[in-house]
């Protein structure tokens, strides 16, 4: 709705328009963060109850700004996916991901599977597999050390060309994680048709599951079903040994959160890894 005041005519209100300046501002500030390469991985472990031994890590990127510090990924990857930039960002995070862990077994640590995450705008450009298989190949690296998380609206967004994709990826032999489970519309009988090897039980259902029945039932059934369709479960945001506990439970397989550790640094990720730390 136009609003005219004097000679003014505008379409917006003046709050709108800062947010809007904000953001082109801020889509301006992420050109050249792709250009200069401010961006880092950050690893956070995936602890496997069984061992309670490191089992895995999840990348997560942070955006290093020389005046701002550091940009979280829930500010500026809604905007990389608007702006197209997700694609140079996401390509950056498949290439990083392969030359740490071969950096890594070159230097002697004992390395675990990364997983990544992956956006819709990756899987509709249609070569992604053959990304992924070339950078594998670049640094010599096997498909066993590289995980991919997925979630099930990028999966709904183009069910038919995710479900192809997907099957390129397992036939490289990369794992596929459901990710943010229980958040969407889908069930997991549904899901099945996809190949996944794991599911992440979202952060929602475990932060109150000692207190809340509800959020109890809801992650022992995805745990029954997925343990069903031959899925490993992880729970993410687990930040108590009282959450960790009843998740073990119910037979959960893999926990991640602040209970075992943030996302730590790249050095920091390698030195728990050297040093054989778990639960
Ligand atoms: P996500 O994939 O669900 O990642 C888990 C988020 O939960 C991370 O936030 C992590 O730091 C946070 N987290 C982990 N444990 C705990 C806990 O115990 N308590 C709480 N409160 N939070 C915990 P982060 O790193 O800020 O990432 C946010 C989201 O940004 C990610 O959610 C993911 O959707 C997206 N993202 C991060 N890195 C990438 C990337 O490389 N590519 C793409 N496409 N998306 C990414
Ligand atoms: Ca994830
Ligand atoms: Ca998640
Ligand atoms: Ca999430």
């Amino acid at each position: 709705q136009a609003k005219s005041g004097g000679e003014r005519l505008s379409f917006y209100s003046p709050e709108q328009n800062a947010a809007m300046m904000a953001k082109l501002e801020l889509e301006s500030l992420l050109r050249r963060a792709c250009e200069e390469q401010q961006f880092v991985l950050y690893y956070q472990p995936k602890i496997d109850l069984g061992s309670g031994r490191i089992a895995g890590a999840e990348a997560l990127i942070r955006w290093i700004h020389p005046e701002r510090g550091m940009v979280s990924p829930a500010q500026f990857i809604p905007l990389a996916e608007e702006s197209g930039l997700i694609l140079a960002i996401g390509a950056w995070v498949i290439a990083s991901v392969c030359a740490q862990q071969a950096a890594w077994q070159t230097a002697g640590v004992p390395v675990v599977p990364v997983a990544l995450n992956l956006s819709a705008a990756q899987f509709g450009q249609g070569d992604l597999a053959a990304q992924v298989a070339s950078q594998l190949a670049a640094h010599r690296l096997g498909s066993d050390l590289v995980e991919l998380e997925l979630t099930e609206s990028l999966v709904m967004r183009d069910p038919a060309g995710a479900g192809q994709t997907m099957h390129q990826l397992r036939a490289l032999g990369l794992h596929l994680s459901l990710d943010d489970f229980g958040t969407g519309y889908s069930s997991l009988a549904h899901l099945k048709r996809f190949p996944f090897n794991s599911v992440k039980i979202d952060r929602a259902f475990v932060t109150d599951i000692t207190t809340n029945p509800d959020d109890a039932a809801i992650a022992s059934a995805i745990i029954a079903m997925s343990h069903n369709l031959r899925m490993l479960v992880i729970a993410e945001g687990v930040e108590t040994a009282e959450q960790l506990e009843l998740l073990r439970s119910k037979g959960c397989d893999l926990i991640q959160g602040y209970y075992f550790s943030p996302p730590v640094s790249a050095a920091a990720f390698a030195a728990m890894l050297s040093a054989g730390q778990g639960i």
